[in-house]
């Protein structure tokens, strides 16, 4: 399905946004229509939702496609655009130990692809790739710096191949920077959260508040004292479009991400007590969450220095506040299937 009929013509920023349709990428829509963009957002819809962007709007033109496909047909034709925003991936842990060809091969490949038809742009597009703190593995530093030493278990622990395919994508982000000096950013990005996010991908937060919601025990894995840092989708899409408009970004890579540590097991008590629930908090052991030999990471920190110093990031949104509002984003979606049934 190619809506891009609707899309205005003018003298407008012209961006396209892969992944538009998923979680963080349709709250980047979102902020680059408000800004008065024309958005192409392609999605093969595989985790994304066509309902996580806005039904009819005139300034976006929406292409369910395979990206690999549609950059070598339509996107060939749609004339050039200003910025790239590259987050189509395979996301989440689950999926990726349940599929690691489709993993490895996606994120390798739609990268390189990507790359590929923004360094033949005449002028070149600024690009973000959008990578992630996986990248660091199971590296013991703390906080993590852009410019540490990463460390992964062996090629037969499937778990590590995600961090491989996003390293890979970095590798080549950075090459084609050097090679053409294509005018690219990689943006890690760390535990992101908010509303549109969904648990079946096996992100902790909107299980938790789903089993919150439901009266239904929270499911904390191990014993809870793994420590994460989150932060709100809303400060993170900002991070990514002040970083593609300041061109000192260029050929660099960037922590996005919130610096406050939180363990799991508080995350869920804040999640209970926020939302005033019931429920109770159960330990699951990692094989049966993930499966024999899951190595979870025991602390997730990123050091900001270098996005603070860039361009003057920092959170806005307090955990509570992101709680509060990914439990009225689910209770807004049962109200809505309640009036459809
Ligand atoms: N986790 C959990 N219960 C769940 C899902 C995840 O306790 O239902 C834990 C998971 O083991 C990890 C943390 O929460 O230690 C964050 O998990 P998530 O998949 O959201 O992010 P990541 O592991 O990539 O940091």
């Amino acid at each position: 399905m190619d809506e891009s009929a609707g899309i205005r013509s003018g003298r407008r920023r012209r961006v396209l946004v892969t992944g538009g349709a998923g979680f963080v990428g349709s709250h980047l829509v979102e902020r680059l229509l408000a800004r008065g963009d024309s958005v192409f957002v392609v999605d093969d819809l595989s985790t994304g939702r066509r309902g996580n962007l806005p039904a009819a709007h005139d300034d976006i033109a929406f292409a369910e496609a395979d990206l690999k496909d549609w950059l070598g047909a339509d996107g060939a034709s749609a004339g050039l655009f200003h910025e790239i925003y590259h987050l189509a991936a395979a996301v989440g842990v689950e999926l990726v130990v349940a599929d690691p060809v489709r993993t490895i091969e996606t994120n390798t490949e739609q990268t390189s692809a990507v790359l590929h038809f923004a360094a033949g742009m005449h002028p070149a597009p600024r690009v973000l790739v959008a990578s992630s703190s996986e990248v660091y593995g199971k590296s013991e530093r703390t906080p993590f710096g852009e410019d540490d030493d990463v460390v992964y278990g062996p090629t037969t622990a499937s778990r590590w191949s995600y961090a491989c395919s996003k390293a890979l994508d970095e590798f080549l982000a950075l090459a084609h920077h050097e090679k053409s000096g294509l005018p690219v950013v990689v943006a890690r990005l760390f535990n992101t959260v908010g509303p549109r996010q969904i648990g079946r991908y096996g992100m902790v937060l909107p299980r938790f508040v789903a089993a919150a919601r439901a009266g239904e025990p929270l499911r904390v894995y191990g014993d809870g004292r793994q420590v994460r840092c989150f932060c709100d989708v809303r400060d993170v899409v900002r991070g990514l479009v002040d970083l593609v408009g300041t061109p000192a970004c260029a050929g660099q890579i960037f922590n996005v991400g919130s610096d406050r540590p939180i363990s799991i097991e508080d995350l869920a008590r804040a999640v209970i007590d926020e939302l005033g629930s019931p429920s109770a908090i159960v330990h699951v052991p990692y094989d049966e969450a993930y499966g024999p030999g899951f190595e979870d990471l025991r602390r997730r920190e990123p050091d900001l220095s270098r996005i603070r110093g860039a361009i003057g990031f920092e959170p806005s949104f307090g955990l509570r506040e992101t709680i509060r509002a990914v439990a009225d984003a689910l209770a807004d979606v049962a109200g809505g299937a309640e009036a459809a049934s």
